[in-house]
């Protein structure tokens, strides 16, 4: 993959990875946006939530599991935290490889931005 995340899953460019696996690849967002700030990504070069296909449930299972795992790790599982998928440019969409945000650490606000 030529995106930034995709150069990150292949050790090109240097990321605060706090969890990784043969699938997965979890870092510190470079701009965070709540005192816990972490992207969750899949190894593979997807684009956006609307490239998934049904043969990547598993993959897509692996990650919201990696969220909770994580969301665990740096210790913001009991608080709550929350997950988000940010789908080409209306959802504000920048980075065109497939990512979950973990956001935690402070309240979150309802309706989202
Ligand atoms: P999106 O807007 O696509 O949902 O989220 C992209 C996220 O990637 C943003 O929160 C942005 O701060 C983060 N980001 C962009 N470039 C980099 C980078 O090079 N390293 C890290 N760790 N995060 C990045």
């Amino acid at each position: 993959s030529d995106t930034i995340f995709g150069r990150i899953a292949a050790g090109e460019i240097p990321a605060d990875i706090v969890y990784q696996d043969d699938d997965l690849v979890a870092f510190w967002d470079l701009s965070p946006q709540a005192p816990t700030h972490i992207l969750i990504i899949p190894r593979k070069p997807i684009a956006t939530l609307n490239q998934l296909e049904d043969g990547d449930a598993e993959l897509a299972g692996r990650l919201l599991l990696a969220a909770a795992r994580v969301a665990k790790q740096v210790g913001i599982a009991d608080a709550g935290y929350r997950v988000v998928v940010n789908c080409n440019a209306a959802g504000g969409q920048t980075v065109f490889h497939l990512h979950l945000h973990l956001l935690g650490g402070r309240p979150m606000g309802w309706p989202p931005g």
